[in-house]
């Protein structure tokens, strides 16, 4: 999982390993980049890893922020008040982390008494260390250029980093696969999905030519020792197919009339039978249905379906 400057920091979220991942890029200036540091309840597995890699906080000069879910941003706003980093975003995406309260309202009416054990706290941004990258963008991070494209179809705010020497960071638009199980999960939990931005997103993806995806849910796709821009071109192909096949399974459910919990029943019994396809053993198929969620790919999948 590791090459010479850039690292994947397994979270350990909710105490399950290869679920969660946040990057840690040397900027080859004495300096690093967090890549998606993950929600504030892993805050202290973070420090550990970093403490691992022999990285101290005040060494932090940016974070990189795919998008604002609290998987991925919500230890953003802490990291910034320690370090002073500066932390880049999309511009919808800038919004919510200088001012987190609805964020963690909205989070709060699904995940209720949850909330706290599952996501931790998240705290603003100071202003003054936000960086909006507009879609198209560049800029230079010490010794890499890193190229803004905008990523929608899993979240209208989401950027994927790109970086000069081909690496990625496509956040949830490359969406899941947990190491050793050759199953792609969309990310289709609420409340942006859009199926139709979300095969451009792909194009343009592959379009970029891209060496290897760093995978926040969990892992390299591509990159030297994987196969490479080959890899990278197929991975998308796959998440394309996966999510027009839950997309067929949701359609199909609702046709039938289900509700949210017989439609995700209705989505585990298909990546079930995916995973059981795929040689992958039942606690690994338990773990994947963790990372997936149907219950929240259900209403996701449900909402965009709605609207199109
Ligand atoms: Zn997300």
């Amino acid at each position: 999982m590791a090459t010479p400057d850039l690292t994947a920091i397994d979270l350990h979220h909710a105490g399950v390993p290869e679920m969660i991942a946040a990057h840690a890029l040397d900027l080859g200036d004495g300096t690093f980049a967090l890549v998606d540091p993950g929600p504030g309840a892993t805050l202290p597995r973070l420090e550990a890893g970093l403490a691992e890699l022999g990285l101290e906080l005040d060494a932090l000069g940016a974070i990189l922020v795919s998008h604002v879910h609290l998987d991925h941003a919500g230890a953003a706003g802490a990291l910034a008040g320690r370090s002073g980093a500066t932390v880049y975003a999309h511009p919808r995406a800038a919004i919510h982390l200088a001012d987190p309260s609805r964020l963690l309202a909205s989070a709060t009416r699904v995940y209720g008494d949850l909330m706290d054990a599952l996501w931790g706290p998240m705290e603003p941004v100071p202003e003054a260390q936000l960086r909006v990258a507009e879609d198209g963008e560049a800029f230079v991070l010490g010794r890499h250029r890193v190229h803004a494209l905008a990523a929608p179809g899993h979240a209208g705010h989401q950027h994927a980093w790109l970086l000069g020497d081909g690496r990625a960071f496509p956040g949830d638009a490359a969406s899941i696969r947990l190491p050793g199980q050759d199953v792609i999960m969309p990310a289709t939990a609420p409340p942006e999905i859009d199926l139709e931005a979300w095969p451009r997103t792909l194009d343009a993806l592959a379009a970029a030519r891209l060496d290897a995806l760093h995978l926040p849910h969990f892992g390299v796709r591509g990159g030297p020792a994987g196969g490479g821009a080959d890899a990278v071109l197929e991975h998308l192909e796959r998440v394309r197919t996966a999510l027009q096949a839950w997309t067929d399974v949701a359609r199909a459910g609702i046709a039938a009339g289900e509700d949210d919990a017989a439609l995700a029943a209705r989505l585990e019994r298909f990546l079930r039978a995916e995973l059981a396809a795929a040689g992958v053993p039942a606690e690994g198929a338990d773990r994947a249905i963790r990372a997936a969620i149907p219950r929240m790919c259900a209403v996701g999948l449900r909402r965009a379906l709605r609207r199109a």
